[in-house]
């Protein structure tokens, strides 16, 4: 099966062999198609103080004090967010 990751690795190994031939034919939907695998590979969140943000637009994803869990994916981008165990928080 192949992963989100492998896929990725795929699409951007195409975006150089198409733009080595012609500069212009890589799409802006091939472009999407990129951004929308980069998502879905889980991204570390990062801390702050008080607060636990997505890697990928800042936003917060939830209190470092709420013992609640991480959600799948940032609300606000759509990054998937890698889930850690609590006791590395
Ligand atoms: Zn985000």
């Amino acid at each position: 099966m192949t992963t989100y990751k492998e896929a990725l690795e795929d699409m951007l190994i195409r975006k150089k062999m198409v733009q080595a031939q012609c500069e212009s034919c890589w799409t802006e939907e091939a472009e999407m198609a990129i951004r929308a695998l980069e998502k879905q590979i889980p991204l570390k969140p990062y801390l702050t103080k008080h607060q636990i943000r997505c890697s990928g637009c800042k936003a917060m994803l939830r209190s470092v004090e709420s013992g609640n869990k991480l959600p799948m994916y940032c609300s606000r981008c759509g990054q998937r967010i890698e889930q850690l165990k609590e006791e590395s928080y």
